[in-house]
């Protein structure tokens, strides 16, 4: 079976990629958690490309990476790239988001995700950006997901990411999104690709 290296040393990322790209004729591994790649993009695909090519050029195997955050409007799209960085915890991310924009009406963010593949050489062969359009509340809502969940209200589902089903955040996210992009791509790659 063909060999995927997916592109972090997160065993939790490993899991969820997995479930996305099932009934595909690939292996996935984690990377080596000594081999480190610096996110020096300054766009979200720009840091999935740079992680899946280095990956897959240091092991001469195929690689995925995936970048991703929130990005909303009256703040200019941050947090953007610095989603994970933008306080020590969860909560502390929250509140800062929340108080950075105060009673603003402009309440408009998105979610994004970019997922990039490269070859053994390091060459990019496919690349897709998943968008999932939503509201930031006045204040949390639900204590399912992760991150930025319960302050982000999705109005076609009039949920929260943190109050919805996990299939459901699965299906409609955008990681959800740009695997679903991904998928038919991947599949006719997996057919030209010897092992
Ligand atoms: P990364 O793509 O793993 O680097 O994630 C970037 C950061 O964006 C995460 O640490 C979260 O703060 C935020 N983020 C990305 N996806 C989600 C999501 O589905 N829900 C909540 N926060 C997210």
């Amino acid at each position: 079976m063909k060999k995927l290296v997916v592109a972090t040393g997160n065993p939790g990322k490993l899991k969820e990629m997995q479930e996305y790209l099932t009934d595909l004729p690939w292996q996935l591994e984690l990377k080596p958690a000594n081999l480190d790649i610096e996110e020096t993009g300054t766009t979200f695909i720009a840091n999935a490309r740079l992680k899946a090519s280095e990956v897959a050029k240091a092991l001469k195997k195929w690689a995925i990476a995936d970048d991703s955050g929130l990005a909303v409007d009256a703040l200019d799209g941050a947090p953007g790239l610095y989603s994970a960085r933008y306080g020590k915890t969860d909560k502390d991310r929250i509140n800062r988001l929340l108080a950075e924009l105060g009673e603003t009406t402009n309440r408009q963010a998105k979610f994004i995700c970019a997922v990039a593949i490269a070859n053994p050489d390091g060459k990019i062969v496919l690349e897709t950006e998943g968008i999932c359009p939503g509201e930031i509340l006045y204040s949390p809502r639900g204590d399912g997901g992760f991150g930025y969940d319960p302050i982000f209200y999705v109005p076609s589902q009039q949920q929260t990411f943190a109050e919805m089903a996990s299939v459901t955040k699965s299906e409609i996210s955008h990681r959800g999104v740009a695997f679903a992009q991904l998928m038919p791509q991947l599949q006719e790659l997996s057919r030209n690709v010897a092992n």
